[in-house]
């Protein structure tokens, strides 16, 4: 009976219906790309405030398929999410950006921070350190200029075993920021036992800055609370040189965004990296 309600449910429903049969489509194209290596992943330049010069990336990963062209991973990473895709998916782009430092490094761009998303799902699993020293080890990369970037929503209430993963990463030499910042309605105060480095202000709380009151009031608590926690902050979605004056009035340390660059792919990532890098 439970079968058959859902069927007609379906059936009635005709947008849901298709949704669904898209979503099933997008997750065996999915399921194909990781194997065809039809991924690739760009890199979005993180400047200094202070100074303009770069001092980081984030790896974004990116879907050409061949017959649908560029899917975006707003369309992509929630299906992967679901059907437990983004673990090889997350993989995968871990590996990549490991291997991509390496050969950064070889060339004169060893200092620069590749910061790489990961996925709740994918940090939540109890093999997630193992994998992360496997791929360290079997790409070489330099722990110290790897950045996990690790939702403020995977870590709300973050279990004992959840708190000594990160303690365990942090040994390993790696680099937290703690995502989407602001987007988690978390408690502040477990922020301060967090073995975290930095915060990513979410794109959300920049946007309308600096007429929005209401963003403006989160982003400048969000700045006064990781120096008075010793913790370095990075803006994401910076778009408007007023908005960069308005952040650097306020001590933030580094931003990202249109303003300064798209993500893009690695050959133009190091034509922009040669202009703007520390002399
Ligand atoms: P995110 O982690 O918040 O990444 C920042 C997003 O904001 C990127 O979108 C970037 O292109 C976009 N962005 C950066 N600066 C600006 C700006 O100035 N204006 C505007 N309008 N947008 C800006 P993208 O690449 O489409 O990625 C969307 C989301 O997909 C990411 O949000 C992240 O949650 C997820 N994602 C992307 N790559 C990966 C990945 O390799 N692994 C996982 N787990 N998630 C990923
Ligand atoms: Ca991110
Ligand atoms: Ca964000
Ligand atoms: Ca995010």
């Amino acid at each position: 009976a439970k079968e058959a309600g859902r069927s007609n449910y379906l059936f009635f429903v005709p947008e849901m219906n298709v949704r669904v049969f898209e979503r099933l489509v997008l997750e065996s194209a999915l399921r194909r790309a990781i194997e065809r290596d039809e991924l690739t992943l760009h890199y979005q330049p993180q400047v200094s405030v202070a100074d303009g010069r770069l001092v980081g990336c984030e790896a974004l990963v990116r879907w050409q398929h061949p017959d649908m062209g560029q899917v975006l991973p707003g369309q992509f990473i929630p299906v992967a999410e679901d059907s437990g895709l983004i673990v090889p998916l997350g993989e995968w782009v871990l590996r990549q950006a490991c291997r991509q430092q390496v050969t950064w490094a070889g060339a004169g761009l060893g200092w620069l921070v590749v910061a790489v998303n990961i996925s709740a799902l994918q940090f939540r699993r109890a093999d997630f350190t193992q994998q992360v020293v496997a791929i360290l080890r079997e790409t070489g990369a330099a722990p110290q200029r790897i950045e996990l970037e690790i939702t403020e929503s995977a870590l709300m209430q973050p279990t004992d075993a959840l708190h000594e993963r990160l303690l365990e990463l942090g040994r390993l030499g790696l680099k937290l920021a703690l995502d989407d910042f602001g987007t988690g309605y978390s408690s502040l105060s477990y922020l301060k036992r967090l073995p975290i480095s930095r915060l990513k202000i979410d794109r959300s709380f920049i946007m309308d800055l600096p007429g929005d009151h209401e963003d403006a009031a989160v982003a400048s608590a969000t700045l006064s609370l990781a120096r008075d926690l010793g913790l370095d902050v990075v803006a994401e979605g910076v778009e408007h040189a007023e908005q960069l004056a308005w952040l650097h009035a306020r001590g933030c340390d580094s931003v990202q965004g249109f303003l300064f660059s798209r993500p893009l792919p690695v050959a133009e990532f190091e034509t922009w990296a040669a202009r703007h890098a520390a002399a």
